[in-house]
């Protein structure tokens, strides 16, 4: 715990205000996603226990094709992205959503209203830029 009362969180009405923000863009997202699967997912389309056949069918098409499309989707930029809103889920639900990883200063709203899944602070990112990568 900090020695110094002053408390660096993000007060709940904004913090709920990004999780509805997160919510939101990752559904945009995962729908966004959710075309590549279209095709394969009719077979599944069913009831719920058709899971089985549904693994069946993927057997039939190919897993390794459909493993590799889905990495090249998770390796996208939105793929990406949708990790970076999942983890900032996860802090919020830790109650540490909004600060910076580095340097524990609070991100500024106005980054966070840009880059809901943002983990730096400015000064840190650009930090980290300039070292290269
Ligand atoms: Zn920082």
């Amino acid at each position: 715990m900090p020695a110094k009362k002053k408390k660096k969180k993000l007060k709940k009405k904004e913090i709920e205000r990004f999780k509805k923000k997160i919510l939101a863009e990752r559904e945009r997202i995962l729908r966004e996603l959710g075309r590549i699967g279209e095709s394969i997912n009719q077979a599944s389309e069913g009831s719920e226990g058709s899971k089985q056949s549904y693994s069946n069918h993927m057997a039939d098409l190919g897993t390794d094709y459909m493993e590799k499309e889905k990495n090249y989707y998770y390796a996208s930029q939105e793929g990406h992205y949708l990790k970076s809103l999942d983890q900032a889920l996860e802090r919020i639900e830790r109650g540490e959503y909004g600060k910076c990883l580095e340097c524990d200063d609070l991100i500024s709203l106005k980054r966070l209203d840009v880059v809901p899944g943002a983990k730096l602070c400015i000064a840190c990112k650009s930090k980290h830029e300039k070292r290269g990568r």
